[in-house]
């Protein structure tokens, strides 16, 4: 019989009923150390009194209004993004998803306006992930999002990740964007470095086509900058962003220089609930804690100190790991074993972490994880390493 629940996901199980900083407690009273983050969601962990407090605040007010009127609070978070980012103008969304659909949209337009609609080409690199919707899969290719759901849209190129002579060939006139992730989330935890960021920047310059960042699971502070291209000094023209800015509440956004937004007049994009006030309200609660240079200090002193720890967990299960990846809390532990056998040790162990491509298991915890939670991060991952730790015979 089909389960009332779409059975797309296999779950694990147990199910959580409450949840205070990086730790959840389930429905059967027992208590998981939380390396996930709901998928770098909850990047301020989980009941964060200001985020509690700006929700509950915002609903005994006002939940929603549509986009017929001003929404203080969104004007207010777009100015905080605007101010703290290259962009200079935000659309809000409810997904990560709805942010690249946008990102399509508006290279398109861009194009169709500069009086080159057939200037549609975006290329995106193997690997990536920009979300689930027909446009998303399409953008992002790969057999294992888009197969049996042709014919998909057209407009899109994938070029192996890293392979440089593969984009100079690639790369030209008919090049309408080109959109990666500074790291690959789910991926596996790939960092693209500095200088091939800095090399398609150059490309784009040279040839006009914009460059967007998908910083949905690597921004909102999760490497120690507010966003991930940050320590690469260079900008794109559009940047998708979602996951942790809500803290858990669905919103996301595109972010995007005066110059590549300018056919988005009036009328030509909406959304019914983007922008919305609760999402807002939060939102704004979510930037004024990790738009701060202290927080983000304390950021990469936790995550210099948590890789360290890792490290010297992989040294003492090379049957099990070969290798810690990854940019301040946005870690991953390549694994030797399938990755899957070390997720499920990490339940036994009451750990929770979340595996990638590449057969990794991704580190993606509370930004505000606290060094006694790493202190159980390396013990629970241990004894979990041991657990699945290949024996002979
Ligand atoms: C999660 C994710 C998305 C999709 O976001 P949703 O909110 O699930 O629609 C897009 N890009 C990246 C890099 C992601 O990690």
């Amino acid at each position: 019989m089909t389960p009332s629940v779409l059975p797309t996901y296999n779950r694990a199980p147990m199910a959580f009923d409450s949840g205070s900083g990086a730790w959840l407690t389930t429905t059967d009273g027992d208590r998981y150390l939380d390396l996930g983050a709901g998928i770098a969601v909850n990047a301020l962990g989980h009941a964060h009194p200001a985020l509690v407090q700006a929700l509950t605040e915002q609903a005994s007010k006002l939940w929603h209004t549509s986009n017929l009127y001003q929404i203080p609070h969104q004007q207010r978070l777009a100015d905080l993004l605007v101010d703290n980012t290259f962009a200079d103008t935000v659309f809000f969304t409810n997904s990560g998803t709805e942010a690249a659909e946008l990102a399509i949209k508006m290279v398109r337009k861009y194009w169709y306006d500069k009086g080159q609609p057939e200037r549609t080409q975006i290329i995106a690199f193997e690997g990536a992930f920009h979300g689930r919707s027909t446009g998303a899969i399409a953008m992002a290719g790969g057999e294992k999002m888009t197969k049996g759901f042709g014919p998909l849209m057209p407009g899109f190129v994938q070029l192996p990740f890293g392979d440089h002579d593969a984009l100079r060939a690639a790369v030209g006139p008919q090049t309408a964007a080109i959109i990666i992730e500074p790291i690959q989330g789910e991926g596996g935890i790939r960092i693209v470095p500095d200088q091939c960021l800095k090399g398609l920047r150059d490309m784009c310059d040279t040839t006009g086509a914009l460059l967007i960042f998908d910083e949905v699971q690597c921004g909102m502070g999760r490497t120690g900058r507010l966003f991930a291209h940050e320590w690469s000094g260079i900008t794109p023209d559009i940047m998708m962003v979602a996951k942790g800015i809500g803290g858990g509440f669905p919103l996301g956004a595109l972010l995007a220089t005066e110059n590549a937004a300018s056919g988005m007049t009036a009328g030509t994009h909406g959304s019914t609930y983007g922008g919305n006030p609760l999402g807002c309200a939060v939102g704004c609660a979510v930037m004024d804690i990790i738009a701060d240079d202290a927080f983000l200090a304390e950021v990469n002193r936790k995550s210099a100190l948590f890789r360290q720890k890792l490290e010297g967990l992989v040294a003492a299960h090379p049957s099990v790991f070969a290798e810690v990846r990854g940019q301040g809390l946005m870690l991953g532990l390549k694994c030797v074993v399938p990755n899957t056998d070390v997720v499920k040790a990490g339940y036994a162990a009451f750990v929770l972490t979340v595996p990638g491509a590449d057969n990794v298991i991704r580190l993606l915890p509370p930004l505000t994880l606290t060094d006694d939670d790493m202190a159980q991060a390396i013990a629970r991952l241990n004894q979990a390493a041991t657990t699945a730790t290949p024996h002979a015979g």
